[in-house]
């Protein structure tokens, strides 16, 4: 597998340059050389594959010979190990479940998929990986697990002290082993601004080999492609082949990869880019204006993302054009009280916990359904991450119904253990080199 910059076409790396630099030195985002045509004999037959085996067909289309069949067959089985199952809630709809995994979010798939691939290409007695990520809580929780126990690697989290749900701090603190959870006592982007101090910091750099987890990660994207095929199964599995995919979005990972699927063969007959109050592509697709604005709190946090970092793949997978997106991609925006309003709808019509993202996802399927009334289409919206991750979002009656998972319960008893600290870099300089 080859790479290049959007930014630079010119640029040409192999796999591994792209995992461990994260983003090229022109800001630009990898993207590979070549997108990968699938057989037309897999996708006609896809309903008789299983995840795993859809996984590893996809990833030995993408990455080629840079890493062996073998070693990448064992690696995507231990990364995917959970299910992501299509769960019918009525004839044409769909809700997509991502929150399987063990951080409760579909960003298992990115942060399992990326410490194994991170950890393969680490030789045996090359110098220890220092992953560093600021987290508002989704991405640190998937990273921390995704990790937990890797060989030759160490994770260090921050998170902005009294902003994170209890799960999600549960997920963060509890760890132990090669994980280490810092509670900033400031807001998500003094973590951030701290993290980026510690990678412009030469004396750091040479003592440490420092990497960053973040979701621009190439292969962080590369398994999210999976599920799509995996859903695209599913219901090829029941008939149903014409099918709409509707993407709680705000980073714009998650349906970036949808559209790599679709470049990729998969035929997909509509994606519906769902926002919340942060609507900076909703409006790019309306207006052809694309202008970023500062990000907006809403009920649905982990897309409350006024910059979407993944967009520019999106425009590079379709040349640049705008007119080439909307044959494929609309798009649509919902208020805080939509969603909360969905998630009673949701409740009331398929007494069905949906978290505020999901909920977000479904009003944007149903937008869609009513606009295109005459088509006969199976709709499937999906499900970023378990309801039990944001309780305070919902009515109590709702609430009472969200049933917690094992995995969330076996945290509540171990001990919870974090370091606070001031938003003083040099504190967390230190922090680092003492570790
Ligand atoms: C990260 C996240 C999203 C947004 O996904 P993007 O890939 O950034 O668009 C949506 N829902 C949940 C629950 C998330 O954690």
């Amino acid at each position: 597998m080859r790479l290049y910059s959007t930014n630079n076409k010119e640029l040409n790396v192999d796999f591994a340059t792209a995992v461990f630099n994260s983003m090229p030195q022109d800001k630009g985002l990898y993207m590979p050389v070549e997108i990968p045509q699938l057989d037309a004999d897999f996708i006609e037959n896809i309903g008789s594959y299983s995840l795993p085996e859809i996984a590893f067909k996809v990833a030995s289309a993408l990455l080629g010979d840079a890493i062996p069949a073998a070693a990448l067959k064992a690696l995507v089985e231990d990364a995917i190990n959970f299910d992501a199952p299509a769960r019918k809630l009525d004839e044409n709809t769909y809700v997509l479940e991502l929150f399987h995994g063990p951080s409760l979010a579909f960003k298992d798939f990115g942060a399992r998929f990326m410490s194994r691939v991170m950890a393969y290409f680490l030789k045996d007695g090359e110098q220890l990986l220092d992953v560093l990520v600021a987290t508002s809580g989704d991405t640190g929780g998937a990273v921390a697990l995704g990790f937990l126990g890797v060989p030759n690697t160490r994770v260090t989290i921050l998170y902005p002290k009294g902003k994170v749900s209890e799960i999600q701090e549960l997920q963060l603190c509890t760890n132990g082993q090669n994980i280490h959870a810092i509670e900033i006592d400031g807001t998500f982007d003094d973590c951030q601004h701290l993290v980026k101090q510690a990678f412009a910091d030469a004396d750091l750099n040479e003592k440490l080999r420092l990497t960053s987890a973040n979701s621009i990660n190439i292969s962080r994207l590369i398994p999210q492609t999976f599920y799509y095929f995996n859903a695209y199964a599913q219901l090829a599995r029941e008939g149903k082949k014409k099918v709409v995919f509707a993407v709680p979005s705000g980073n714009f990972g998650n349906i970036a990869a949808g559209l790599m699927a679709y470049k990729m063969g998969l035929p997909v007959h509509q994606f519906i880019a769902a926002t919340n109050a942060n609507d900076t592509v909703p409006r790019f697709l309306e207006s052809g204006v694309y202008q970023t604005r500062p990000s907006v709190q809403t009920y649905a946090n982990a897309m409350d993302v006024g910059a979407p970092s993944n967009w520019v793949r999106i425009m590079d997978l379709f040349d640049d054009s705008r007119e080439e997106v909307l044959k494929v991609v609309s798009s649509s925006r919902y208020t805080d009280e939509e969603t909360l309003q969905a998630i009673k709808d949701i409740d009331q019509q398929y007494n069905y916990v949906a978290c505020p993202h999901t909920a977000i996802a479904w009003l944007a399927l149903e937008g869609y359904k009513r606009a295109h009334a005459e088509e006969n289409f199976a709709g499937v919206f999906l499900s970023t991450a378990h309801a039990c991750k944001f309780p305070d979002i919902f009515p109590e009656d709702i609430a009472a119904k969200i049933e917690i998972p094992a995995q969330v319960l076996e945290l509540i008893d171990k001990e919870k253990g974090a370091t606070v600290m001031d938003t003083d870099f040099k504190n967390f300089k230190n922090y680092l080199l003492n570790l």
